[in-house]
């Protein structure tokens, strides 16, 4: 490093710049490309921190990145599908996840997607209090149900997913009293436990907390109603450090706490053991998987702008929540940062930016850039606005082969719905 310059702070990408061109030869970009081996050794970290509850199962959130070619991958590792809309549910069916190997976590939702949830035996967890009666009209109710917690004054919650006061999710303490015991009267006999407060959390201590109030609650719910829990749902929330200077989860912290307080509520009140599930998404895949893209034009007004064949279309974390996202030029990597860019795509939008004021080594159209962390809420949150189109996914395999694993949308699938001949 030269005296004086900034060099990047580099995040590790798993593939060599020859391979990347290699790709970009045979599949244009932009395009996004999972790393297999990535995200097999996060399933199996999180497997392992929880490996003393032998019935522990983790429950990819489906909505991080529904792809059927990852979705495999993962049911591979052990896991189940959290599901949240009938497509999500379709695509685990689809690859053969069914039954109890569902979690079909919803809010505000229509009489179709019990049903189906229902008929695929998946283990539904309801938002509210009037979905017992609304479940049991449409598709009656299963012998298993579990009910989503909201805790609201009781606990903080964290900038993306708000205040549980404020969040539209989950039934009141009050509430779940109640519920279990309609369940009850109902001859239900078994039950679970959920909740969700955070979102992209950093701190261990955070899920044990969470871990720690569930415990306690089912205790209480347990002895009050006379009831026995067969599982306690801890939800999603891992966060993945975004920024090179962050530090990921330590998750074996995290099994461990929640071990400690497991054994405190659980044990030492006398409850029988209880099964722990999660639906962890983005710890999973966020980190494995890359934007990778090219600039294009170098423009300089009131600022420097390196416009990107990417958008916002293709990743809308920055543009939707400010977030950080890592950038990587590989051929220059080690070079010093002499140059700061705001890094754009083409949307007619002025916040269709990856990043803003950002150091990078001095760039030139044709350069390829790796954007981070792209694998979870980024493909599966793309549109279509302004005519800008979906990329394709690829898929590194362990082997070191490259798997198409989506193609990118053409023209013809953005006029697909439209009536082109509707009579005026
Ligand atoms: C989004 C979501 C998840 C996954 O969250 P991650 O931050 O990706 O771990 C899990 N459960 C529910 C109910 C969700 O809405």
């Amino acid at each position: 490093m030269a005296l004086g310059k900034v060099t990047m702070p580099e995040k590790e990408i798993p593939f060599t710049l020859a391979q990347l061109e290699q790709m970009s030869e045979m599949f244009p970009t932009p395009f996004y490309v999972y790393d297999e081996k990535g995200i097999r050794a996060n399933a199996r970290r999180l497997n392992a921190a929880f490996a003393w509850n032998p019935r522990f199962r983790n429950y990819f959130a489906v909505k991080a990145c529904p792809n059927p070619s990852l979705m495999r991958v993962l049911r591979e590792e052990g896991f189940g599908m959290d599901c949240s809309s009938l497509p999500e549910l379709l695509l685990s069916e689809r690859i053969g996840v069914m039954g109890e190997a569902i979690m079909f976590t919803s809010n505000d939702t229509p009489a179709e997607e019990f049903v189906k949830a229902k008929a695929l035996g998946a283990i539904i967890n309801l938002d509210d209090i009037t979905h017992i009666p609304f479940l049991e009209a449409c598709a009656g109710l299963p012998d298993l149900v579990c009910f989503r917690y909201n805790p609201g004054p009781l606990k903080g919650g964290n900038t993306i997913i708000g205040n549980p006061e404020q969040a539209k999710y989950g039934f009141t303490r009050g509430q779940l009293f109640d519920g279990y015991r309609v369940l009850k009267e109902k001859g239900i006999t078994r039950f679970g436990l959920h909740t969700m407060v955070a979102s992209n959390e950093l701190n261990p201590q955070y899920f044990i907390d969470t871990a720690e109030i569930l415990f306690a609650l089912v205790a209480e719910l347990s002895r009050a109603i006379g009831i026995v829990f067969e599982f306690v749902n801890l939800g999603g929330g891992i966060g993945i450090p975004y920024k090179p200077e962050q530090v990921a989860v330590d998750l074996e912290c995290v099994g461990e706490g929640v071990r400690e307080v497991y054994e405190k509520h659980i044990l030492g009140n006398g409850h029988p053991p209880l099964k722990l599930y999660m639906e962890c998404g983005r710890m999973i895949t966020g980190p494995c998987g890359y934007l990778v893209s090219r600039v294009r034009h170098i423009k300089k007004t009131y600022r420097t702008y390196a416009g990107l064949d990417a958008c916002m279309a293709n990743l809308m974390r920055p543009a939707l929540y400010g977030a950080y996202h890592h950038i990587t030029v590989p051929a220059k990597v080690g070079q010093p940062c002499t140059a700061v860019y705001d890094v754009t795509g083409s949307l007619c939008e002025n916040n269709d930016k990856f990043a803003i004021g950002r150091s990078l080594p001095e760039l030139a159209p044709g350069d390829l850039v790796v954007i981070h962390d792209a694998g979870a809420h980024g493909h599966a949150m793309g549109f279509q606005y302004n005519g800008k189109l979906r990329s394709a996914e690829l898929l590194l395999r362990e082997d070191g082969t490259v798997l198409p694993i989506r193609r990118a949308e053409t023209v013809e699938d953005y006029f697909a719905t439209l009536a082109f001949n509707a009579r005026m």
